[in-house]
């Protein structure tokens, strides 16, 4: 079978079929507004479904959309999974499945990166005492050139620019500043924000009551756009050595674990969603994986991203730019190709699929 038919073509199908087929299966529903509206009117919200015991011991979750247009697909996998994987999914006593539908409903539906306020949700988890201020040193020099003033043009040599950025900068400077995240320059890409977003606290309110007295969680959030198209890597920022990590590599294979690696290639974020669950639950052995699924080469991401977020912000009202720049966007995080549809959505299931095994084995029947 095709897992094509997983994805929705709007926030507001991929939300509505969610909802309905968690009803479906049984699972109990909570939905968070976050105050905004799509582009129809219609109400953004975080919606929850639980399935199991209700006072579990062990605990699965799976979130999608923190990088809103992301969201496409990891709504897909969500869909998929109650659609067709869990049916007949007996209830284990002690075990709960909780599923994050759109952690940042506004991107999704209007096909941002960002958050209603330019926040890149995964950089907005900054933890309690720590300041949202500061930016890499060398950000402000980048500043100029990923952050244009003027809006966008379809035929701009961006990617002559960047090889001289590069030139000029070095590649590392690049990796080691845009992605990590900064607080100083809120029309910026990777923007952390000045505040603990609607989702952080969402998420800080209501994760407690979620988890209970769980002692063991295994979360996969659920992300696009970076690596080799059609496959994924597991990030977690913890060191290759921990205790953690060898068990999550025995689980998911070497290949697929990308470690944290001091000077290495998986760059550290600031506020990243993972660390803070972590931090905010050290009663629970509380496991993250941001599964990353490739789609272009990062130039191409980093393009996409920058065009749009320069209509967003210069664009006149109603200029085509706005338009073109987002419909880009959305094939640079969630390509139309049939073949890589299906095939995400099928390693997706099968990820989710494995993390319920090993949590949940049989013989605790
Ligand atoms: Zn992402």
């Amino acid at each position: 079978m095709s897992y094509v038919t997983a994805f929705s073509p709007n926030y507001a199908t991929a939300r509505y079929r969610f909802r309905t087929s968690a009803q479906a299966l049984g699972c109990r529903l909570e939905a968070y507004p976050i105050n905004q509206t799509g582009p129809d009117g219609e109400e953004l919200t975080i919606d929850v479904a639980i399935l199991g015991d209700p006072h579990p011991q062990k605990i699965v979750i799976v979130s999608s959309g923190l990088h809103g247009v992301e969201g496409f697909f990891g709504s897909a996998v969500q869909c998929a999974l109650l659609e067709e994987r869990l049916i007949g999914w007996s209830s284990i006593q002690g075990a709960a499945l909780i599923l994050l539908h759109t952690l940042n409903p506004y991107g999704f539906a209007w096909r941002r990166r960002w958050n209603e306020d330019n926040v890149d949700l995964n950089r907005n988890f900054l933890l309690p005492g720590e300041e949202y201020r500061g930016s890499a040193e060398k950000y402000r020099n980048l500043n100029a050139f990923f952050n244009p003033t003027s809006p966008p043009s379809r035929f701009e040599p961006f990617f002559l620019k960047a090889i001289a950025s590069i030139l000029r900068n070095g590649i590392n400077d690049l990796k080691d500043t845009l992605p990590i995240g900064q607080y100083d320059f809120p029309q910026g890409l990777f923007f952390g924000g000045n505040s603990p977003s609607p989702t952080h606290q969402i998420l800080a309110a209501n994760l407690p009551q979620w988890l209970g007295n769980a002692t063991d969680v295994l979360h996969i959030d659920f992300h696009t756009g970076l690596g080799k198209k059609a496959t994924y890597k597991l990030f977690i920022d913890d060191l290759p050595n921990f205790e953690s990590t060898e068990w999550l590599i025995n689980i998911f294979g070497a290949d697929a674990i990308e470690t944290y690696k001091p000077g290495g290639t998986a760059y550290k974020i600031r506020g990243g969603l993972g660390t803070w669950c972590k931090t905010m639950f050290p009663q629970c052995n509380y496991k993250f994986l941001t599964a990353e699924f490739g789609t272009y080469p990062i130039i191409k991401v980093v393009e996409a991203l920058r065009a749009e977020n320069r209509a967003h912000f210069h664009s006149p009202p109603n200029d085509s730019s706005k338009e073109w720049t987002r419909q880009r966007l959305e094939e640079i995080f969630v390509p139309a190709d049939r073949n890589w549809r299906h095939t995400v959505v099928s390693q997706g299931l099968d990820l989710v699929e494995q993390a319920i095994e090993v949590c949940f084995p049989p013989q605790e029947l």
